[in-house]
Parts: structure tokens; C-alpha cells; sequence
């Protein structure tokens, strides 16, 4: 994960002052040369350590820690809402035009993910903000650009505009727009071509793209596998042609974070989504606070339940959970249960965003093994309907039976009739907790 050992080294650091009882100037001195060091490695921007550093230390010597009961949680916080403010503080909205259609321009480098990136925040605009994109394929000069984005749009199921490589961008721009708003579309993204380098003709035609569709929002993707680079590529492309805002993508891979440190601090214009894998779903709205807390290793439930109620159909939930209280639950109902949460992403990945996951014995490099899951799944495909609902009929020879149908042993299948059983108890006693006027919950 991106920030792994900037995140193992702050999070020392601050272990040495949580429990302390009062805190001198010497300890604060100590902690911001390890603090200081941490940053500089995981590849921020000197000058934005030097000022990150200078805040913390006023503050963590100042009133608000010395006189607070708990001194050490105290200085935390402060470093935590410093963090939260060095990424830009507030979560920062995307524009929405008075009159549709919003039109947002997507710039950057080639290989930053420009073109993936277009089609992760169509997804998004849909999925989460029930938003209808046309998506524009106005990258010309990248041979397979064109085609890639009619690849995403046939994947999402969603209609790109393109009019082949012989027109002009400007022109596949304009005329964009003109079907968006006959189509009743209330968002264009515009696919722009890319460099390998920032260059004066690139600069033109974006701005020429700019001048003509008077954009709502221009994102400039990067890549933040690229470090400071990324911070150079952003200020440049500020200069020339002005951005709203900055989509980080690859934060997934092990970067160690500097780009989303500095980027909002030398260009003042905020990070506003992070791509966190290949995948079409893989593209988040970026929280300063909630990245900060991840880095503090104090989790990030608030995402976790966000990619639940985005990838979790809420009617399905309901209807599992009620068959839970009247302890219908079955086999079918749990497979159905596996297929949702594992739509939330890589199990390893969601497990990090628990409060405190890094530091519990055994699940800080937990390897969720995507295997033996898929191994359930099968044990459970090879029931027939009967035994998906009525487990208690599985006999021996039927055991034998489901385990060479799936692949699998009858040690694997006797595991999960028992896992099975165990969870059926426990959602007994549960609605037993509910049924006495306990809130309901999710049903995972
Ligand atoms: P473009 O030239 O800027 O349009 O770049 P592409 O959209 O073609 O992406 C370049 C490569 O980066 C592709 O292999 C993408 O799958 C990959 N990519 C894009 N975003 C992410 C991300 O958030 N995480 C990871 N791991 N790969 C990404």
C-alpha cells in the first residue's frame, strides 16, 4: 500500500508520545527531527516539510498541549490536523454547472492514467451521484486512445463521443457538447491528448480545448508513483493553463506518498480523487482527513462504509437482514453475502482501513487468501437447492459427493457446515441483542 513506511515511521514516533503524562520542549524537538526525517524520505518537498514542521512545533510547544490533561494524544491530534490541512483540509466538492451539461476537461501526461482515470469517474458520476456522462474521446495522436475509451464506455455500458482521428479536437469538443445537451447528458468528460512531456503545442491545443468549451472543472491526472515529478508536472501545467483540481492515480502501488503531501501545498489547488487500482470501480473521492487518519494508522471507517452503501444493494441487505432475525438464512443468502463484500475490493485492502489494523499481531500483512474463498464459493455450488437450504440433510455421502463436485476435501466442507452453524447461533443471539431495542446495523 502507498505511504506504508512513511505511515510504519509516524506512527512510531507518535507511539513514544501518546501515553505521556507532560510533555517538555526536548520531547517535542525529538519527535519533529524523527517526524522531519519520515517526511523527507517518503519523498515530500523540503520546503513543505520545513513549513509542516515549523506548525507542529509551535503548536505542540504552545498552550493548547502543555495544559491539556493528556499532553501526548494532544500532540497527535495536532499532527494529525496538520496532515489533514497539508492535504488541503475540507473534502473539496466537484462543480456542477447551472445550466448542464457540467463540462470537465481531463488533462495530463501520457501514462498517467488519463484515459482510465475518464472512465473510473464516469462510473463514479453514476454510480454514487446517479449522474448521466457522455464521455469524449478527443486524445487524437495516441494511436490506441480512441479506441481504449470505446472499450471503457463498452464496458460500463455508456456512450462515448468520438469522431475519429482526422478532426481536430477543438472540434470533437464542440460538437460533444452540442449532443450532450440534445442527449439530455448532464455531464461531459473530455478525454484530452497527452505527452510524454509538457510541451508548448500540447499547452496550445489544451488551451484552445479550454477557450472553447469554457470547462467547469480541468483535472489534471498524475501519477503518484512519480513523486516529485508529480508535483513539477502539476505546477507546470497550473502555470499554463490553470486547473481546478488534481486526480492522483496509482496510490494503490507503493509510493511513498510524497506527491499527495506536496502537491496541494505547492499548487494550492486541491486533490479531489485518488485511483486506487486497474479496476473500473477503483477511483475514490479524496479526504484529506480521512488519508491522514490512514497514514496515523487510525483507519478509515468512514470510506469502508461508503464503498458498502456503493457496492451493497440496499434492498438485498434489507431483505438479508430480516431473513437473518427470522433465522431463515441459508446457504444461497450467504454466497450471495461473499459476492458483495468481495465487490467492495481486495479483502486485504479493506481490512487496512480498520482503526489500528497495522499494529494488531497477524494482521498488519495479513494476506487475505482470495483462494479459499472462492473455495467456499464452489463447496456451496456444488449443494443442490435442497441442501443449500436445509444443511442439517448433508450426510456423509453427500459430503463426499460436494467435495469432489467442487474440488475440494471433506475436511473443507465439514469446516464450512461448521462455520456455517456458528454463524447461525450468533445471529440468533444478535437479533436476540436487537429485538431488545438495539439499532440495526448492516448485515456483515
Ligand atoms: P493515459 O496515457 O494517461 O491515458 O494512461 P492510461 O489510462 O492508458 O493508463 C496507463 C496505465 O496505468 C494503464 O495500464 C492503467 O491500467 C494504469 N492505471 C491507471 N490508473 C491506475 C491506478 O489508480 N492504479 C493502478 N495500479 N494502475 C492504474
Amino acid at each position: 500500500m502507498a505511504f506504508e513506511g512513511l505511515a510504519d515511521r509516524l506512527q512510531n514516533t507518535m507511539q513514544k508520545i501518546r501515553g505521556k503524562g507532560k510533555v517538555t520542549e526536548a520531547d517535542v524537538k525529538d519527535m519533529m527531527r524523527e517526524v522531519r526525517l519520515a517526511l523527507l524520505e517518503a519523498d515530500v518537498n523540503f520546503k513543505v516539510v520545513k513549513s509542516f514542521v515549523k506548525k507542529v512545533s509551535e503548536r505542540s510547544v504552545g498552550q493548547e498541549v502543555m495544559k491539556s490533561l493528556t499532553p501526548g494524544q494532544q500532540v497527535i491530534k495536532v499532527v494529525k490536523e496538520e496532515l489533514t490541512d497539508l492535504m488541503g483540509g475540507e473534502q473539496s466538492q466537484i462543480a456542477v454547472a447551472k445550466r448542464p451539461p457540467t463540462v470537465i476537461m481531463m488533462v495530463g501526461l501520457q501514462g498517467a492514467g488519463k484515459t482510465t482515470t475518464t472512465g473510473k469517474l464516469a462510473n463514479l458520476l453514476r454510480k454514487r451521484y446517479n449522474r448521466k456522462p457522455l464521455l469524449v474521446a478527443a486524445d487524437i495522436y495516441r494511436p490506441a486512445a480512441i479506441k481504449q475509451l470505446e472499450t471503457l464506455g463498452k464496458q460500463l455500458n455508456m456512450p462515448v463521443f468520438s469522431l475519429g482521428d482526422q478532426v481536430s479536437p477543438v472540434e470533437i469538443a464542440k460538437q460533444a457538447i452540442e449532443k450532450a445537451k440534445e442527449d439530455h447528458h448532464d455531464y461531459v468528460l473530455i478525454d484530452t491528448a497527452g505527452r510524454l512531456h509538457v510541451d508548448e503545442n500540447l499547452m496550445g491545443e489544451l488551451k484552445d480545448i479550454k477557450e472553447l468549451t469554457n470547462p467547469d472543472e480541468i483535472f489534471l491526472v498524475v501519477d503518484a508513483m512519480t513523486g516529485q515529478d508529480a508535483v513539477n508536472v502539476a505546477q507546470s501545467f497550473n502555470e499554463q493553463l490553470g486547473v481546478t483540481g488534481v486526480i492522483l492515480t496509482k496510490l494503490d502501488g507503493d509510493t511513498r506518498g510524497g506527491a499527495a503531501l506536496s502537491i496541494r501545498a505547492v499548487t494550492e489547488k486541491p486533490i479531489k480523487f485518488a485511483g486506487m487500482g486497474e479496476k473500473l470501480d477503483a477511483l475514490e473521492p479524496f479526504h484529506p482527513e480521512r488519508m491522514a487518519s490512514r497514514i496515523l494508522g487510525m483507519g478509515d471507517v468512514l470510506t469502508l462504509i461508503e464503498k458498502a452503501q456503493t457496492n451493497v444493494d440496499e434492498e438485498k441487505a434489507k431483505e438479508l437482514e430480516q431473513k437473518m432475525r427470522t433465522m431463515s438464512f441459508t446457504f444461497d443468502d450467504f454466497l450471495e453475502q461473499l459476492g458483495q463484500v468481495r465487490s467492495m475490493g481486495p479483502l486485504d485492502e479493506i481490512i487496512k482501513m480498520l482503526p489500528g489494523a497495522n499494529k494488531i499481531k497477524g494482521l498488519s500483512n495479513v494476506q487475505v487468501d482470495e483462494k479459499q474463498i472462492s473455495h467456499i464459493e464452489a463447496i456451496i455450488q456444488s449443494m443442490t437447492s435442497e441442501e443449500k437450504q436445509h444443511p442439517e440433510i448433508i450426510s456423509s455421502g453427500r459430503k463426499k459427493r460436494i467435495a469432489r463436485g467442487s474440488g475440494t476435501s471433506i475436511q473443507e466442507v465439514n469446516r464450512l457446515l461448521k462455520q456455517f452453524e456458528e454463524m447461525k447461533k450468533m445471529m440468533k443471539q444478535m437479533s436476540g441483542m436487537q429485538q431488545k431495542g438495539k439499532k440495526k446495523g448492516m448485515p456483515f
